[in-house]
């Protein structure tokens, strides 16, 4: 079965050439014969197919459907879906079931989207490589020796492995964009509260967003017109009214968009042939009428550092709920209450997530939470100013998603240091919340994939798709 896009799929259910339980089967299938590459963690095998024959007949009895009528979804494990396991890829969360769905699932499923499962992911999506997951790490569906990206790494290979045909993930500081880059999908995050968190597992409230992978920019357009928009579960959720993004995004043009290209963005250090092929791209769209405009984002480099303060701050925060009380796994031998929540907490959460505990409490502990905390927000309220203004003279800030192509496993396990640094391009958007989206770009001469990423300005996801869908086409 070849499905270009959703479009596509949607047409053939309704001339009736296939139903949506053979869509399931097919799907089921895959996944089944992609076990060894973990990409999913739970599989809902049967709640996908009685969902798929209910949603045939609807079809057969003339009842109306929606949106995304018999779209077949993955989601990450980090977004909760009611009566499933909900995991984060941890051990402490091993064995616990959600008991509400968050919005965006529920608003998909209100479309009539079918959920195949749950994906693999970096352990409470802290990684860039979806080695940090107690469930075993992915495969890059190009290069089974490197790794997918992370932290929405199952999310990733799922689309790209054809095991899903939209999936879930969330961004808090490239989670989706990055594993997108490295997967050869489009991989989308919007504005800071375009999306619901509500049944988004919080691993750095004030950074994290669901975000979108897929095959193309229609589908993610699609995708995101149906989650976006207020919710009275998340106080952060936006107002803003939701664009109709899929005929907005077609009124975008090359001819006079203004490419803002920050010269710290194409560092020396830069993997060459990711600045060729990005440069390449660019170069492109210049002749097809775009004008690529030099800018400079000073400060750059600090993006990294204020970034790892903020979140592992709030994740100290966040994570303080898993105790062994509340949620999941319980160290079992334990003489009192206070060495119950050691030992669980010891036991359950694996080492990068414990890190991240330690820095963030040492971030915020009396005496040096000047220096560090809110020195960091000091940076993050500079970035916001230096990118609204370099968007008050561009139309789009493009680089490159990842310094480098996709890694050897187990390349950075041991240095954490060079593992962050996998996120320098795609954390400033982060910082300052604004959309950002990977666009596939090809590969490169050892055959990796290679993404470009393009940042615009707050709810401008509409015009970030049509000019990544115009990258896209003409590859
Ligand atoms: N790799 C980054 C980190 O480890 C981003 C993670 C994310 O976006 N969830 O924090």
């Amino acid at each position: 079965m070849q499905l270009s896009s959703y479009e596509d799929l949607r047409s053939r259910l309704f001339s009736h050439e296939i139903t949506c339980e053979e869509v399931v089967r097919f799907y089921l299938e895959r996944i089944e014969n992609h076990r060894n590459d973990n990409i999913y963690i739970t599989v809902f095998s049967e709640s996908a197919i009685e969902r798929a024959r209910e949603l045939d007949r609807k079809l057969r009895e003339g009842e109306s459907v929606g949106k995304l009528f018999g779209m077949p979804m993955a989601i990450k494990d980090n977004i909760a879906i009611k009566g499933g396991r909900l995991t984060c890829a941890s051990k402490i969360l091993e064995n616990y079931e959600s008991v509400y769905d968050a919005t965006a699932v529920l608003r998909l499923a209100e479309e009539d989207a079918i959920f195949l499962g749950k994906t693999n992911m970096d352990e409470f999506a802290m990684g860039s490589s979806n080695e940090n997951s107690a469930f075993g790490n992915v495969p890059n569906p190009f290069d089974k020796k490197r790794v997918p990206g992370g932290s929405s790494g199952g999310s990733a290979a799922a689309v790209a492995s054809g095991l899903a045909m939209v999936a879930l993930g969330s961004d808090t500081g490239g989670s989706v964009r990055q594993p997108a880059g490295f997967c050869d999908i489009v991989g989308m995050k919007p504005t800071y509260g375009r999306i619901s968190r509500y049944g988004l597992v919080a691993f750095a409230s004030s950074f994290d967003q669901i975000g979108v992978l897929a095959r193309n920019c229609d589908d993610v357009a699609l995708v995101l017109g149906v989650m976006a928009g207020k919710d009275k579960h998340d106080a952060t959720s936006s107002l803003h009214e939701v664009p109709d993004y899929s005929s907005e995004m077609a009124t975008v043009s090359v001819e006079g968009l203004r490419i803002g290209i920050p010269k710290e963005y194409f560092p020396e250090t830069l993997n060459p042939d990711v600045s060729r092929i990005v440069k390449g791209k660019l170069a492109e769209l210049q002749d097809q009428g775009a004008e690529l405009v030099a800018i400079t984002l000073p400060d750059s480099e600090y993006a990294i550092a204020a970034y790892y303060i903020l979140v592992t701050a709030e994740a100290s925060s966040n994570l303080a709920r898993f105790d062994g009380a509340r949620y999941g796994y319980r160290s079992e031998n334990s003489e009192d209450l206070a060495a119950m929540y050691v030992n669980s907490r010891t036991e359950g959460f694996g080492r990068e997530v414990k890190r991240r505990i330690m820095l963030g409490t040492y971030v915020l502990s009396a005496g040096y939470y000047d220096t560090y905390y809110k020195k960091a927000q000091q940076v993050r309220r500079v970035f916001q100013d230096r990118y609204r203004e370099a968007l008050e003279k561009v139309d789009v800030i493009a680089g490159p998603t990842s310094p480098f192509p996709p890694f050897g496993i187990g390349d950075k396990t041991e240095n954490p240091l060079d593992m962050y640094l996998a996120d320098v391009f795609t954390v400033p958007a982060s910082i300052v919340g604004m959309p950002a989206v990977s666009v596939p770009l090809g590969f490169d001469s050892q055959n990796l994939p290679v993404g470009m990423h393009l940042i615009c300005n707050f709810f401008e996801e509409a015009k970030l798709l049509g000019i990544a869908r115009h990258m896209q086409r003409s590859l």
